[in-house]
């Protein structure tokens, strides 16, 4: 379902305001987790000034050590909504188990299945009845056949509103947190009508690389960009070495608008 040969049009998926594919360059952005009212505000207001159209934030956290931060919960949840509310920004955030299907679709606009969920099958078909639209991060490990794969699970639950998230893979390199393949961009979209994100901020996990590989992306055409916004990166929670203040962030915007004009 999901290939070109099934659909020739280019796929928009739309949330609001946030629109990604089919001509439409779409941004999320915001903290990797809501960390407080203050935190998630700031951010909202910073990243809807500087031109995104999605509010992006964790309130349940996949995180690698069962010690670090999980997350704020439905507290969370809660102040995502409240941001929306003041901005108007589409609210993407990440679902973690079917058990949450109803309290997710309570406040979000766009639910996101992280990479470590990306073949999680029943999570997958519970999305795919939510009716909402899905950002389906690519697994680290995930071939395209898997990732494609993993979107048909969504889409044969009739939910045609899926964008493909291309947020880097593991190699043998260190030096970055993930290798972020930007040839996946062109590859998808000759296979498929749905939209591709890229997601610099965990594909490199290192802030200075997130605008440089951001405006890459955009030259490649990509259908959309995921960056990670924090007011003090420094502070953040998790992944504040791959946050971008607002106003580095504000800049990697006007750089991709004038690469975006120029294709
Ligand atoms: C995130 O978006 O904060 C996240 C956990 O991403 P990924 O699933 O790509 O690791
Ligand atoms: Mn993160």
């Amino acid at each position: 379902v999901a290939s070109r040969e099934t659909r020739a049009e280019p796929t928009c998926v739309t949330a609001l305001d946030l629109k990604i594919g089919g001509g439409h360059i779409g941004v999320i952005a915001g903290p990797c987790s809501v960390e407080s009212e203050e935190q998630l505000l700031t951010s909202a207001r910073a990243v809807k000034a500087a031109g995104a159209t999605g509010l992006r934030g964790g309130a349940f956290k996949p995180r690698t050590s069962p010690y670090a931060f999980q997350g704020l919960k439905e507290d969370g949840l809660k102040l995502l909504a409240a941001a929306r509310d003041e901005t108007g920004l589409a609210v993407v955030t990440e679902i973690m188990t079917p058990g949450h299907i109803d309290l997710l679709v309570k406040y979000a606009d766009v639910l996101q299945i992280g990479a470590r969920n990306m073949q999680n099958y029943h999570l997958l078909q519970a999305v795919g009845d939510a009716g909402k639209p899905v950002v389906l991060k690519r697994g680290p490990s995930a071939t395209m056949d898997e990732f494609l794969l993993a979107a048909e699970y969504i889409l044969d639950r009739g939910n045609s509103q899926v964008v493909l998230c291309e947020r880097g893979v593991r190699t043998f390199e260190t030096h970055t947190r993930f290798t972020l393949p930007l040839a996946s961009v062109p590859y998808l979209q000759q296979r498929t009508h749905l939209p591709v994100l890229i997601d610099p901020s965990h594909g490199t996990g290192i802030a200075s690389l997130v605008p440089p590989m951001a405006a890459a992306a955009v030259a490649v055409g990509c259908d959309g960009l995921m960056v990670e916004v924090h007011p003090e990166p420094s502070k953040a929670l998790s992944d504040g070495a791959q946050s971008l203040t607002p106003n580095v962030f504000a800049e990697m915007m006007e750089t991709c608008r004038t690469v975006a004009s120029s294709l």
